[in-house]
């Protein structure tokens, strides 16, 4: 769909990637449940491995059903291609794999999703990697954290779980001035709410299983290259602009220019490192992506509704949501995310600890899981489950602190939702 009209996100989240089957006309996009595709001859055989050509191998590389769920996320990005994976996890390890090596490290924000803080402090290590995390508020110590050795800024637009807005614009800046992508999480945002590569970033990321699904059945990750980043214009990036062993000396940037990065996810990434999204899984994503704008306008509405109402609710401390004009980050909303502050915050309870757990307790529409993003309302108490290894000092600093409950408002009523956090605080602090 790169020639002829430019298409709406509504238009281009239905159609982008998408054409008719050509064997059968299938207007959806078949599943296509195959592990391998037939080569024409030998010869299109060693173009396909020589990467001469670009084509269907086996599907740890590339699928068709994949291919089209691809297409369509790099599109609503604005990005020039996209690599889709296992989770989002995978994603994070995929975008970072081919800037990364032993001895390198990355700054990142202290507001994460706690699976990144654990990838990030934990995991990473065991390949050498380093995140230092810092306050993306203070410019000057992202600025100090960065060294000879830093190869990307890692945050996210809309921040897990208290919905902060990071100033994307001023992340770019400084990640331009050192000559190093920009990583933007914008998993909790989507596209339809915030474009990161149109406010400066390199690559962004998504965990699929969230918004962009949308319906809590699969899991699933996304890598989208912006296309922009020159490469080669340092030694910083090796396996992207010096000659790669595995494929007779080509180099990435040199062939590939802007898809380099893209190309490297496919041919290096998923191949030797298999964190594969299925055919399966990429068919329910772009059922749910169809519908992205319109649920996420209604995640929106439905959040301010019932953010408004416990704000005014004398049985809850404080609220968190940057779509309250109370937020210090409501003035980020129209430049970051002009379509809204998403549908993630956080409240604290009067009562503390023991009314949260009363709280999750007596909720009957809401459910109690560590998952967000769903098309039903979610709501967790992250310090007795998801942070509960952390000391209350360091569960505070993570804005979940022992009396802060997190919710993901969902699509239903909002005067149900309202009704039934009505009840479940009636219960908690009675
Ligand atoms: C869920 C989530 C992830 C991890 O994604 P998985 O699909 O669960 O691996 C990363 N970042 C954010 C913001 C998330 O919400």
């Amino acid at each position: 769909m790169s020639d002829g009209p430019v298409y709406g996100f509504d238009t281009l989240q239905v159609h982008a990637g998408s054409r008719p089957d050509p064997a059968t006309g299938a207007r959806q996009t078949p599943i296509y449940q195959t592990t391998a595709y037939v080569f024409r001859d030998a010869d299109h055989a060693a173009a396909l491995f020589n990467l001469q050509e670009v084509g269907f191998i086996y599907s740890r590389l590339t699928n068709p059903t994949v291919a089209v769920l691809q297409e369509r996320i790099a599109t609503l990005e604005g990005g020039v291609g996209a690599v889709c994976c296992s989770s989002g996890h995978a994603a994070q390890i995929m975008a970072l794999f081919p800037l990364m090596g032993p001895g390198l490290n990355i700054v990142a924000s202290t507001r994460l999703y706690g699976g990144t803080v654990t990838q990030f402090t934990q995991t990473i290590r065991r390949f050498g990697w380093k995140a230092t995390f810092v306050d993306t508020d203070d410019l000057d110590a992202v600025r100090g954290a960065i060294d000879e050795n830093t190869r990307a800024i890692f945050c996210e637009s809309i921040a897990n779980p208290g919905g902060y807005i990071t100033d994307l614009d001023a992340m770019a800046r400084i990640a331009d001035d050192a000559g190093i992508p920009l990583i933007v999480d914008n998993t909790s945002a989507t596209p339809y709410l915030c474009r990161p590569i149109e406010q400066g970033a390199t690559i962004v990321v998504h965990s699929t299983t969230k918004y962009l699904t949308g319906n809590g059945t699969v899991t699933g990750g996304a890598i989208v290259d912006s296309g922009k980043f020159d490469w080669s214009a340092s030694d910083k990036f090796p396996s992207l602009s010096t000659p790669e062993p595995a494929y007779h000396g080509l180099k990435f940037h040199e062939t590939f220019g802007p898809l380099a990065f893209t190309f490297h996810g496919i041919a290096i990434g998923l191949r030797d490192l298999g964190m594969t999204m299925n055919p399966q899984g990429a068919h329910y994503t772009l059922l749910g992506i169809e519908t992205l704008s319109l649920r996420m306008q209604r995640h929106v509405e439905n959040a301010i509704k019932v953010a408004s109402w416990l704000e005014r609710d004398p049985r809850v401390e404080y609220v968190t949501y940057a779509g309250l004009p109370s937020s210090p980050y409501h003035d980020r909303v129209a430049r970051v995310c002009p379509h809204g502050a998403g549908a993630i915050f956080t409240f604290a309870v009067n009562g503390g600890y023991e009314a949260c757990v009363k709280l999750v307790n007596a909720v009957n529409l809401f459910s109690h899981v560590a998952n967000l993003g769903d098309a039903r309302s979610l709501i967790i108490h992250s310090a007795s489950t998801t942070h509960r290894q952390l000391t209350p000092e360091q569960q505070t600093a993570a804005g979940a602190a022992p009396n802060v409950v997190r919710l993901s408002i969902g699509i239903e009523d909002a005067d149900d939702l309202i009704a039934d956090l009505d009840q479940a605080l009636a219960a908690a602090t009675a």
